[in-house]
């Protein structure tokens, strides 16, 4: 379904042009207007999903699919170095736009650009706490 208000379901439909690199029955492959590198690209479901946690069982199994096509394409046709997948969902994980979207970032060894964390050092105590908060 369409959400009336929301910018990336007006993308995925056709309605607010982009730039396409591809699109089917449940998809829409668009260029990033504000691309961390040369080829940044979202993948946009047509049906409105705000996050990870709304997105029905078979979209989330076709997107992978799609992801690595793409990036398989985008590798051969960019000759980029390497790639990234991104996948921001919430304020706090960096999410700007609430229709579900998963990043494909094309990486040159020369970008520049870093798309990392910084690594903590837990003990194994805190390793296991928080392994059995996630488990039980
Ligand atoms: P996120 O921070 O994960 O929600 O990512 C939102 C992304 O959407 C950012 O990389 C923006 O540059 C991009 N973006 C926002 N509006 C548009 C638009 N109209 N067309 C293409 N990309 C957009
Ligand atoms: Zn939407």
């Amino acid at each position: 379904m369409r959400k009336d208000d929301c910018i990336f379901c007006k993308i995925a439909n056709g309605e607010i042009l982009s730039k396409t690199l591809h699109e089917d029955e449940k998809f829409r492959v668009i260029l990033d207007l504000g691309p961390a590198t040369r080829g940044h690209a979202l993948i946009l479901p047509k049906d409105h999903a705000s996050n990870l946690y709304e997105l029905p069982d078979d979209i989330a199994a076709n997107v992978l699919i799609l992801a690595r096509n793409m990036a398989s394409q985008m590798t051969q046709k960019l000759n980029c170095d390497g790639f990234n997948l991104v996948q921001n969902n919430g304020k706090a994980a960096g999410q700007t736009v609430n229709h579900f979207h998963m990043h494909l970032i094309p990486r040159y060894l020369s970008d520049g650009q870093n798309i990392n964390w910084i690594s903590s050092e837990p003990s194994a105590k805190e390793l296991e706490e928080v392994k059995r908060q996630i488990t039980e």
